[in-house]
C-alpha cells in the first residue's frame, strides 16, 4: 500500500474520544502521532529526552537533522492534511515549494531523468524547520501537551504484564516520576528499546533484518541566490558507489550532502569534500560547490551502517496498551529519502486504527502498517541490492525487478510519462508495480529497441 490507495486523513471518521496517550519520542514519528491520536484520546503527551523550544536547531536526538531530509509526497500530504497551510509556512520561513518536474534535476542510470508532465510538488526545508513548523503546530493544541528533557527509561505494566499502562520518566526539574497512560507509543527511532523491555516481560521479540550498506554522509551548507530554487539529486549506479544532493532550503542556502556506500565514504576536509564531488558521475554538485559561498566550513558527517527493519506485525503476542512507530520499527538507507514519509504513513494507518475503534488496536495497526513498510523496504533493499556488496537477505525476485527497472531508467531519460510514473513511485506516490502497467511496458520496449537500432 502506499498514498495512492490508502483513504487520506479525515478526522470525522474517529469519533470516540477518551484517555490519555503518551507518545515517547518528539521527532517526525512521534509529533505525526502524537496528532493523529489528539483525534481520539482526550489528552496526549509527547515526551522527550531532549528540551524542545521553538527554535530551528539539530537536537542531539536528532543528530541526522544537519544532513539533507527530502520530504516525498506521503509526508508533504500528511503534513498539509493535519496542518492546513503548511507549504505556504515553509515559504514564509524562506524555505522553497518546488514543481520538482521542472526544478530537480535528477541524474540516474547515466543520464538526467525527463521532465515529467505533470507538476511534482516538493516542499524544500531543513530538517531543523520541517520539525520546528511541525511541533509548533503539535504544540498550539490543548489536547496535547510536549514535554522535552524528560528522559523515558521504562515502561511501566499491569501485575500480570499484559498491558501496558505507563512510562517511568526521569525529569530534570522532578526526577522520577510515573506517568499512566491508556496507550503508549514508541517513537524513540532506530535505537528503540521496546524488543528489550518484550524479552524481559516474557514476550517473543520482533524478528529483526538488518541490510549492511556502509554508508557516510557528508554535508555543508553552500549560500545560494534567492532566484535560483534549483535541486540536483546525483543517483549512482553500480560500480558506482558515489553520489550527491543539493536541496534549497531557508536561509537563502543549499544543503549539500555527498554519500558513498560500502566504504567509499566521503571526507570531513574541504579540499577532499570538494575533490569528492567532483568524482561524481554528475557535475551538478561541484558546480554548486564551486560557484558559490560555503556558509561556514562546518562539514557534518554521519555514518549509516545498515537498513533495519522490526517486524512486529508478525508477533503472536504484544501487549495491550503499547505500540511502535517510525525509525523504531523500520529505519532505511536515507539516500531514498523516505524515512519521515514513512512516518507520516504509519500516522495515516493508526489513524484508520484508531477509527475502527481501540480493541487489538496494536495487531491491526502493526498488519496496516505493514502492507506499507513492505512496499518501502522493497524499493529500498531492492535497489541496494545492485550492488554485489550489500549484506543481508535479498528479497525474492529483486534482480529481475532490478534489471527491469533499469530499462525503466533508460526510457525515462527521454520519455516523460515514463519519466513521471518512475518519479511517482521514488516518491512513494506509487506502487512500484505501476512501472508494469502496459502503457508503460510498452514505452519500456519501445525504447529498449530503438537503443539497438
Ligand atoms: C543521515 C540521514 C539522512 C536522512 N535523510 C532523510 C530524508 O532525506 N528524508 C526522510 O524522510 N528521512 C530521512 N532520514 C530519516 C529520518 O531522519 C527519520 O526517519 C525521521 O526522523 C523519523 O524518525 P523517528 O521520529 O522515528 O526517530 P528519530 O528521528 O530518531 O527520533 C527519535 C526521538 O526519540 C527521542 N528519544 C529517544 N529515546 C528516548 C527516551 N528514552 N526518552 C525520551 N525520548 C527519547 C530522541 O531524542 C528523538 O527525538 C534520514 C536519516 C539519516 C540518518
Amino acid at each position: 500500500m502506499t498514498l495512492e490507495n490508502i483513504s487520506r486523513y479525515d478526522p470525522d471518521r474517529v469519533t470516540a474520544r477518551d484517555g490519555h496517550a503518551v507518545v515517547v519520542g518528539a521527532s517526525m514519528a512521534g509529533l505525526f502521532a502524537g496528532r493523529v491520536l489528539a483525534d481520539a484520546f482526550e489528552q496526549v503527551t509527547v515526551l522527550d529526552r531532549d528540551p524542545l523550544p521553538d527554535e530551528r536547531i539539530a537536537r542531539r536526538g536528532v543528530p541526522q537533522a544537519n544532513h539533507v531530509h527530502a520530504l516525498l509526497e506521503p509526508g508533504r500530504v500528511m503534513l498539509e492534511d493535519l496542518f492546513p497551510g503548511y507549504g505556504g509556512e515553509i515559504r514564509d520561513a524562506g524555505g522553497v515549494v518546488m514543481n520538482a518536474s521542472k526544478k530537480l534535476d535528477l541524474y540516474q542510470g547515466g543520464d538526467y531523468i525527463a521532465e515529467a508532465e505533470e507538476e511534482l510538488p516538493f516542499y524544500c526545508a531543513s530538517r531543523p524547520l520541517f520539525e520546528q513548523l511541525t511541533r509548533r503546530h503539535v504544540a498550539e493544541r490543548a489536547d496535547i501537551a510536549l514535554r522535552g528533557a524528560c528522559h523515558v527509561t521504562d515502561f511501566v505494566a499491569d501485575d500480570d504484564g499484559r498491558t501496558v499502562t505507563g512510562v517511568r520518566v526521569v525529569d530534570g526539574d522532578d526526577g522520577e516520576e510515573t506517568i499512566a497512560a491508556d496507550l503508549v507509543v514508541d517513537a524513540t527511532g532506530r535505537t528503540s528499546r521496546t524488543p528489550e523491555w518484550l524479552e524481559r516481560h516474557g514476550y517473543p521479540t520482533p524478528e529483526t533484518e538488518n541490510v549492511g550498506v556502509d554508508l557516510a554522509y557528508s554535508t555543508v551548507a553552500v549560500d545560494r541566490p534567492p532566484e535560483n530554487e534549483r535541486g540536483y539529486l546525483i543517483v549512482p549506479s553500480p560500480p558506482v558507489t558515489r553520489g550527491g544532493t543539493a536541496v534549497p532550503v531557508e536561509g537563502d542556502r543549499w544543503i549539500v550532502t555527498v554519500f558513498g556506500r560500502h566504504g567509499d565514504h566521503p571526507p570531513t576536509d574541504p579540499e577532499g569534500f570538494e575533490e569528492f564531488a567532483s568524482s561524481l558521475p554528475a557535475p551538478a554538485i561541484s558546480e554548486v560547490l564551486a560557484h558559490h559561498e560555503w556558509d561556514g566550513d562546518e562539514i557534518h558527517r554521519y555514518p549509516f551502517p545498515a537498513s533495519k527493519r522490526r517486524y512486529y506485525e508478525d508477533l503472536d503476542r504484544f501487549p495491550d496498551g503499547l505500540l511502535v512507530t517510525g525509525d523504531a520499527v523500520a529505519s532505511f538507507n536515507p539516500i531514498y529519502g523516505q524515512g519521515m514519509s514513512a512516518a507520516a504513513l504509519d500516522a495515516l494507518h493508526l489513524h484508520h486504527a484508531l477509527a475502527a475503534g481501540r480493541e487489538n488496536l496494536a495487531t491491526r495497526f502493526f498488519d496496516r502498517a505493514a502492507d506499507t513498510l513492505d512496499v518501502v523496504w522493497r524499493i529500498t533493499v531492492g535497489s541496494d541490492f545492485e550492488y554485489a556488496e550489500t549484506e543481508g537477505k535479498k528479497p525474492a525476485g529483486t534482480d529481475v525487478f532490478n534489471r527491469y527497472l533499469s530499462w525503466v531508467v533508460d526510457a525515462a531519460h527521454e520519455d516523460r510519462y515514463v519519466a513521471e510514473q518512475f518519479t511517482r513511485v521514488l516518491r512513494l506516490e506509487s506502487h512500484p508495480t505501476a512501472l508494469l502497467a502496459p502503457g508503460i511496458l510498452g514505452r519500456v520496449a519501445t525504447a529498449k529497441v530503438r537503443a539497438y537500432v
